[in-house]
């Protein structure tokens, strides 16, 4: 299957590192599309820019004003990918209230505020366009010492339904991709103890984890026309994780 975003700009969030860099490099490199990376670590985005050429907006996603500002000001954006997230790894008794605040303004509150700005302008275009929510499996199931990051997963589930709701009028198509574990940063943090890994990976049929392409993959078909009348889905990417 060709996809092609030759003349689309696209926007995705927590693009410096983990399945974020490989969305842009895919995005980029397999699909032609023109890229604007936003994301904290101001290193991370010199990477990117030295790789791909990719606009860059350096921005803590936690500060709304700052986020709504610098947003509004990348101008066009076609397409949208709400990536960016974070994992503070706490028992349900000892979830402090600082962590589940930072994880519901990073995991929930910047997909919503940046997905106003951009369909704000998406939907006096008028030309339609999609946005891609980055959830996971951990909305629909119960995992150990994810106590916020789980309930911030559900809460995006539910952001992406309503956001498909009220924009598919636009012809503004929103969907979720809910991976398994991925080997990422964040996921080596939660994951790396084989321990832990292994029966995980015994409840998953295919009986492996995501590797960040597969990630990439199914972000690029949701956002392609491809997928024009897919509004609403939350597609896990889970080797059938959530079908036992
Ligand atoms: P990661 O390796 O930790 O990378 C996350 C990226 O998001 C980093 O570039 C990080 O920048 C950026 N980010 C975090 N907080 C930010 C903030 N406040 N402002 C701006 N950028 C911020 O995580 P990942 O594994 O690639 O996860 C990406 C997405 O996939 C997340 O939404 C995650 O919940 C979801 N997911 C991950 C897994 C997994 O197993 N890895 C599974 C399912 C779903 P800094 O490093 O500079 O903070």
């Amino acid at each position: 299957m060709k996809i092609d975003f030759t003349g689309k700009r696209i926007l995705v969030t927590g693009a410096g590192k983990g399945i974020g860099y490989e969305i842009v490099r895919h995005l980029i490199q397999e699909c032609n599309g023109e890229v604007v990376a936003l994301s904290r670590t101001q290193t991370d985005l010199d990477a990117l820019r030295a790789e791909y050429g990719c606009e860059c907006i350096q921005v803590d996603l936690a500060d709304v004003e700052a986020t709504r500002e610098k947003v509004g000001a990348a101008g066009r954006i076609d397409l949208l990918v709400n990536n960016a997230g974070i994992a503070i790894l706490e028992s349900f008794l000892e979830t402090t209230t600082e962590a589940f605040d930072l994880t519901m303004a990073i995991n929930v509150r910047a997909a919503l505020i940046v997905s106003q700005v951009v369909a704000r302008g998406m939907i006096e275009r008028g030309e339609g366009a999609a946005i891609v929510n980055v959830s996971s499996q951990s909305s629909m199931r119960a995992l150990s010492d994810h106590t916020a990051y789980c309930a911030s997963k559900g809460a995006l589930d539910q952001l992406t339904r309503v956001m498909a709701l009220e924009l598919g009028k636009y012809r503004i198509r929103v969907n979720s991709v809910n991976p398994t574990i991925v080997m990422t940063p964040m996921g080596k943090r939660a994951w790396a103890d084989p321990a832990k890994s292994g029966p995980m990976k015994a409840r998953i049929p295919l009986g492996r984890f995501v590797d960040p392409h597969h990630v990439s993959q199914t972000v690029a078909y949701l956002l392609s026309e491809h997928a024009g009348m897919i509004n609403g889905v939350l597609l896990p990417i889970d080797g059938g994780f959530l079908a036992t």
